[in-house]
């Protein structure tokens, strides 16, 4: 089974995804973590973030590992830490804008998704990688609400900083953040992680209950 959960950044995706992942018994896929990775990568080797093709190339060339513990490795490097750094938060909408990049992502992350139950979580699942996911997650939260989750994410920034970050971010994600016609939207605002799980998790409850009804 998958379960696909898509939706923008401060949504709640990462902590609602891991913990569910985690209640099932399934494997946990952060799609972000891997443009992140490159986003990493190509700032490291200096590629400029305009060139489609050199970053697909590298993309091809350095795929991103995950090891059992969720550690995310790139060109032997354990770049767990770094990636979440707000210089890659501003970058990576440049280089997952790049078709030739995301159709690399893309067969990857359906690779990974073949291997068996999955909870899997991204912006593009429910509508491109997956769209026959068993279970469509749309996450959303109000704007306060998101800005607040990065904050304690990213210490040491300052409010209005990670107001207009997110603010650009959700402006250059919008091409590819649309909730699939079949996904369930949840508002996550006045919601524990918790909460969102559960609900979740009778979603797929229900699915196994009746794998062919639609959702
Ligand atoms: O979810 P996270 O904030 O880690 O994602 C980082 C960035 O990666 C997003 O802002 C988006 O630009 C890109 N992304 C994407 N498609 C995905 C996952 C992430 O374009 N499936």
């Amino acid at each position: 089974m998958i379960v696909a959960i898509d939706g923008p950044a401060g949504a709640g995706k990462s902590t609602v995804a891991r913990l569910l992942a985690e209640r099932l018994g399934f494997r946990y896929l952060d799609t972000g973590a891997m443009y992140r990775a490159l986003t990493w990568l190509a700032m490291q080797r200096g590629v400029p973030l305009d060139q489609a093709d050199r970053l697909a190339e590298l993309a091809e060339a350095e795929p991103v590992r995950f090891d059992e513990a969720g550690r995310v490795f790139i060109a032997g490097v354990d770049v767990t830490a770094s990636i979440r750094d707000s210089r890659i938060d501003r970058m990576v909408p440049v280089v997952a804008r790049h078709p030739q990049v995301r159709q690399v992502m893309r067969v990857r992350q359906r690779e990974l998704a073949e291997q068996g139950d999955a909870v899997i979580e991204g912006r593009d699942i429910g509508t491109v990688v997956v769209p026959d996911a068993d279970v469509k997650i749309y996450l959303v939260a109000n704007t306060d609400e998101r800005a607040r989750r990065r904050m304690s994410e990213r210490p040491g920034i300052g409010a209005d900083a990670l107001a207009t970050d997110l603010r650009l971010r959700d402006e250059r994600d919008a091409i590819n953040m649309r909730p699939a016609a079949d996904a369930q939207q949840i508002d996550t605002t006045d919601l524990t992680a918790e909460d969102v799980v559960e609900r979740i998790e009778e979603l797929v409850r229900a699915r196994r209950a009746a794998p062919s009804a639609a959702q």
